[in-house]
């Protein structure tokens, strides 16, 4: 079936997702995945990674697949994703290519079991450290590279690996010069530098290539899916009210001038928010967009309106005051702490 008819159907989002024949061959992340094998071939490594489509990105442990989002194999998967409020992880090819070395990275660590040699535990930690989802990331750390949003190197050890080699791998980058002042995340990227010359002759110790949860099974619907996607937590402090009108009483347009709807303004900036917010800060894209909201729903109740010609300067007002709340709850778990 042709991938346009699958989706011109009006009840593709309520079928199985394992009937919509999603895979990679013949759809736009093939040429993005065929440059990344030549990235792969270009290190010369006897391990080759398989690679799926899931429901996310990933790597199980103790394996070589990675694991994909299909809702990057196809064009109405991304807009369906976009349009459940969710951020694209691999909005382009560039930014698909950055999360497959990033999930490079953990098919190296497993087949090597570099996790085992004392070097990369005194360099990035035991990988039996225990894996929060709830990270709380010191921005900007000298001791860690940048890379993916959300200043993921920071999560645990195993990311903290993925992310050096990530850098490191990245065609045509002076990693060098550019953590020439940052010695330990450096030494990182050294150490990556000098196993990676050393393990070109090595035969991986682990070749087991299991998939989690490959489209090719999944027996529900995308939106059984998109349905069951924990929502965060909706209580937000009243104090908030106060923020947000002292922006909008500036800004207000003069008296008998009409005036233009903020929460139109707030909602349109969801989108940028949720992204901008997590790489600066690491305040969850889905968090922040129910503080979005919530910001929306509170300026209609207060009636809030600015004046046109001054949207710019109510666009930074609001951004400023979106991450520094964002930073607020990564650090101390709370809006108003
Ligand atoms: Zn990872």
């Amino acid at each position: 079936m042709a991938s346009d008819d699958r989706f011109r159907e009006h009840n593709w989002s309520n079928r199985p997702i394992r009937d919509l024949g999603l895979k990679i061959d013949g759809t736009p992340l093939e040429p993005v995945v065929a440059e990344f094998q030549r990235e792969v071939d270009a290190l010369g490594l006897k391990v080759r990674p398989r690679l799926y489509l899931s429901t996310e990105w990933g790597v199980v442990t103790g394996t070589i697949a990675i694991a994909i989002p299909f809702y990057l194999a196809e064009d109405p998967l991304k807009d369906l994703h976009a349009r459940k409020g969710l951020m694209l992880e691999g909005s382009g090819k560039q930014d698909v290519l950055r999360y497959l070395r990033h999930e490079l990275g953990h098919v190296i660590n497993y087949a090597y079991k570099l996790y085992d040699d004392g070097e990369w535990v005194r360099l990035f930690g035991p990988i039996t450290q225990p894996y929060l989802e709830d990270y709380r990331p010191s921005p900007f750390s000298r001791r860690y590279v940048r890379h993916l949003p959300g200043w993921y190197a920071q999560k645990h050890p195993d990311e903290d690996w993925a992310e050096t080699f990530a850098v490191w791998m990245l065609p045509g980058h002076d990693w060098r010069d550019e953590y020439s002042d940052q010695p330990q995340a450096l030494a990182k990227l050294e150490y990556c530098e000098r196993v990676m010359g050393e393990l070109r002759t090595r035969e991986p110790l682990v070749v087991e290539a299991t998939t989690e949860e490959d489209v090719a099974e999944l027996g529900f619907s995308l939106e059984e899916y998109y349905g069951r996607m924990a929502q965060p937590e909706n209580e937000f402090p009243h104090g908030l009210d106060g923020a947000l009108r002292s922006i909008f009483e500036e800004l207000a347009p003069e008296p008998g001038r009409e005036g233009q709807s903020a929460s139109k303004l707030v909602r349109s900036l969801e989108r940028e928010l949720m992204a901008y917010v997590y790489r600066w800060t690491g305040h969850f894209p889905e968090r922040t967009r129910a503080l979005v909201r919530h910001l929306a729903q509170r300026s209609d109740d207060l009636a809030l309106t600015l004046d046109p010609t001054r949207e710019r300067e109510a666009t930074l007002a609001l951004t400023t005051f979106v991450a520094a709340l964002g930073m607020n709850h990564v650090h101390q778990g709370s809006y108003l702490p």
